[in-house]
């Protein structure tokens, strides 16, 4: 089975970079888009408890399991935005200053 990305993808590039099956590619065409090869993607399975992309994927409905719910849904990640938020406004954003 395969996992698929959705049109809500930002092309971050980081799945791209964690896939250990080097199944994920940009759009040829459209610039924020990212794609994962159906014969190449495992889900994870033989290397991770986890699918390392969606663990990683920032934006929530951006990648699909096959039967094309998302794997991080609306809200998913809202926890980790706020903790982010959060940890910057206590100790400054790296980029300040
Ligand atoms: S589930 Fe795993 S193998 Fe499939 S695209 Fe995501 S990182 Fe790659
Ligand atoms: S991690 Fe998510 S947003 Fe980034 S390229 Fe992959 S699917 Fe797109």
């Amino acid at each position: 089975m395969s996992f698929v990305i959705s049109n809500k993808c930002v092309g971050c590039h980081a799945c791209m970079v964690v896939c250990p099956n080097q199944a994920v590619y940009p759009d040829a065409d459209l610039a924020n888009q990212f794609h994962i090869h159906p014969k190449r993607c495992d889900e994870c399975s033989a290397h991770y408890d986890n699918p390392q992309c969606a663990s990683i994927c920032p934006v929530e409905e951006a990648i699909l399991d096959s039967a094309r719910n998302p794997l991080n849904p609306v809200g998913s990640l809202m926890p980790a935005i706020l903790e982010s938020q959060k940890l910057t406004q206590t100790f400054g954003s790296k980029y300040d200053g």
